[in-house]
């Protein structure tokens, strides 16, 4: 009898967690799993028409996945193509978990841009010097 209750007082403490765990993901958004977020990294250099990708950022509340990414393509590249990598790419993204909602965000960038992207981000982006003459 003794053993009963004490096995089911850890149920209780083990489902209060598991309640307690999901509710604080919802309050508090984060990133997704390192190895999730490797096979997003994955599925986008592995498209045979992306030459690089940066910036990938994941979130997630727990039911919805949000991620974006700047991917580099040909320059020349209509919109139409760039639109239907971006596509290609996003089904592969959503078909990791199915279960979840995704928002995929891709921007287009026709050549490698990271390094201003992280300058304009941390504020140390040099702005041209504001002719004065002109
Ligand atoms: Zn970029």
């Amino acid at each position: 009898m003794l053993f009963l209750v004490f096995a089911i007082g850890i149920y209780i403490i083990y489902s209060a967690y598991e309640i307690i765990e999901d509710g604080v993901k919802i309050l508090l958004d984060h990133a997704l799993e390192s190895e999730q977020v490797a096979k997003i990294g994955e599925i986008i250099s592995g498209h045979k028409e992306v030459t690089s990708y940066h910036w990938l950022k994941t979130r997630t509340d727990g039911s919805t996945n949000f991620i974006e990414f700047h991917m580099v393509l040909r320059p020349n590249m209509l919109l139409l193509e760039a639109h239907r990598i971006a596509d290609e790419i996003e089904d592969k993204i959503m078909a990791i978990n199915s279960r979840k909602r995704w928002i995929i965000t891709p921007h287009f960038d026709p050549y490698d841009d990271e390094e201003m992207n992280e300058a304009i981000f941390n504020g140390t982006r040099v702005l041209p010097v504001e002719d004065k003459n002109g």
